[in-house]
């Protein structure tokens, strides 16, 4: 039983349900498994091993759910993780800043407390990028994560510490949040499966806003029928977030309960049934210069075996890519810099110790909570939206940002025979040699160019593991784009690319040497 932690959340369920094994003996599988990595990989602010022991102890006297109540509890005992900017009541919610450092929340996540409610176990805040700031998960006030592939690599980030918990078998699932890319790059870069929904599916309430007009809550698992599962649990409307979408807005209505579905018919019937007639857009902007070698190989393979089954390649072109960076990176830093004006030292966190005055009281506690890639955005993000300057940067990128939805809508237009999906790189490289970019912030900007773009036009994706980099060895993840609120057929789609690709399997890592290292 020991090895519980190896299984997929599907399978575990399944088990779990039959009282094959107990809700404890699975916690306890994890609980080793965190003994056993955590040192090295650093992917947890947070473990609550007592907590969940105590609540398997209660599900397992209760006994799982009848039969036909199986559907009220679909993750009936599944350890999972939450990134630690998701509010999960009575447990420290860190962001990974020292400002936030001890501030505990008095309430669940509007997303925690659904998976509360379908089931899930919490036994782990996982590490991030310091208020969801960064690529590399090295921005943390906790140290930074290391790859489980390889530990001397970054992980990704910002959700680098849900990734590779995930991946290192420390949880079944863990949710992260994805403003630029934060959920489908690190799932690229540790090998698992990460779906940023399309925006204003999950609610944020209980969420602490980076930007919030690009922010998103969503899954990371190791395959993409658990990732379905427990987007199923997470999505949909609720009046606690002003920005969530209602389920009207939908596509022909789809239910999240489709999600499912589709993604077990992408598993179970032929590649060739679920690919006819889907006409798959190849953006040229996404394939082009700037690219790794490996990352193109690797990534471009799953799109040839899709062509073979049937699919339609076309190819696509969204001018305004270009773009893309300068304008993400005025309007994100902009809005996070009206976002973090509350952390004042007031009313939320951190405070200076005998400041002068009351503004030395603001300055003081800014300085020293805030560390130095945060500082640098709300510096970007103020300049950008004071008076003279406005006009000049935020306006004109909200313009932009506009003409590349109208790129994306005309792409995705079915009925003037565009693409049902997009499909692209997540990311140019393979995971980087941690410290390799540590005084070069623009480089470290520049590798988001692949993710951020889905974020300013609101578009799902959905980035899975495509296979290893020929060079580095390292996962290099595939991202399919979608129209919007159409993740049941981009977890379909999916659900055939896993199928047509060799599995990468755990990382070796995980045989030992990790454990050794
Ligand atoms: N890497 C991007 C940034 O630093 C995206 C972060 C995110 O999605 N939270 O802004």
């Amino acid at each position: 039983m020991s090895d519980l932690y190896r299984m997929s959340l599907a399978a575990l369920v399944k088990g779990l349900k039959n009282k094959e094994y107990s809700v404890t003996e699975a916690v306890k599988s994890c609980l080793a498994r965190i003994e056993a990595t955590e040192p090295r990989l650093n992917a947890c602010i947070s473990v609550l091993g007592e907590q969940a022991l105590a609540r398997a102890a209660e599900m397992d006297a209760q006994g799982p759910p009848a039969a036909n109540a199986a559907e009220a509890a679909p993750l009936w005992g599944v350890p999972m993780g939450l990134k630690d900017i998701i509010s999960l009541k009575g447990c420290r919610n860190t962001c990974a800043s020292r400002f936030m450092e001890d501030f505990v929340p008095f309430y669940d996540a509007e997303v925690t407390a659904r998976l509360k409610k379908a089931g899930a176990v919490f036994l782990v805040k996982n590490n991030l990028d310091e208020f969801a700031m960064g690529s590399t998960t090295e921005n943390s006030c906790f140290g930074r994560v290391g790859n489980p592939w390889d530990l001397g690599r970054v992980s990704g980030g910002s959700s680098g510490g849900s990734a590779a918990s995930v991946v290192a078998g420390q949880v079944f699932a863990s949710l992260g949040t994805d403003t630029g890319g934060s959920i489908r790059q690190p799932a690229a870069m540790t090998g698992c499966v990460g779906l940023k929904p399309t925006y204003g599916r999950v609610s944020r309430y209980g969420v602490v806003a980076f930007g919030s007009s690009f922010d998103q809550v969503g899954p990371l698992a190791r395959n993409v029928e658990d990732c379905a599962r427990v987007f199923e649990v997470i999505a949909g409307p609720d009046h606690k977030d002003a920005a969530s979408a209602r389920t009207d807005l939908y596509p022909d209505n789809l239910p999240e309960q489709d999600c499912l579905d589709k993604t077990l018919e992408g598993k179970g019937k032929e590649p060739g049934d679920v690919l006819k007639g889907v006409r798959i857009g190849v953006p040229e902007e996404f394939w082009g210069a700037g690219l790794d070698a490996e990352v193109e190989g690797c990534a471009m393979s799953p799109l040839k075996k899709l062509e073979e089954h049937g699919a339609t390649l076309l190819p696509v072109s969204l001018p305004s890519q270009k773009y893309a960076l300068a304008v993400y990176y005025i309007m994100s830093s902009a809005e996070a810099s009206t976002n973090l004006a509350r952390f004042d030292g007031v009313r939320y966190g951190r405070r200076a110790r005998q400041p002068k005055d009351l503004l030395d009281l603001y300055y003081s506690s800014r300085s020293q909570g805030f560390g130095e890639e945060v500082q640098r955005r709300i510096m970007l993000g103020t300049f950008a939206l004071s008076a003279g300057y406005y006009d000049a940067y935020y306006r004109k990128a909200a313009q932009i940002r506009r003409l590349l939805r109208n790129d994306f809508d005309r792409a995705l237009d079915l009925a003037s025979g565009g693409c049902h999906v997009l499909l692209a790189p997540a990311s140019p490289k393979t995971a980087w040699t941690a410290g390799l970019y540590e005084a070069d912030p623009l480089t470290t900007y520049k590798m988001d160019l692949l993710t951020i773009t889905l974020n300013l036009v609101g578009l799902p994706g959905l980035c899975l593991p495509a296979g290893l980099g020929k060079e580095t060895k390292m996962p290099v993840g595939l991202q399919i784009m979608g129209r919007p609120f159409d993740e049941a057929a981009m977890l379909r789609l999916g659900a055939v690319i896993e199928r047509l690709t060799p599995d990468i399997g755990l990382p070796g890592a995980l045989d030992g040497a990790l454990d050794e290292r």
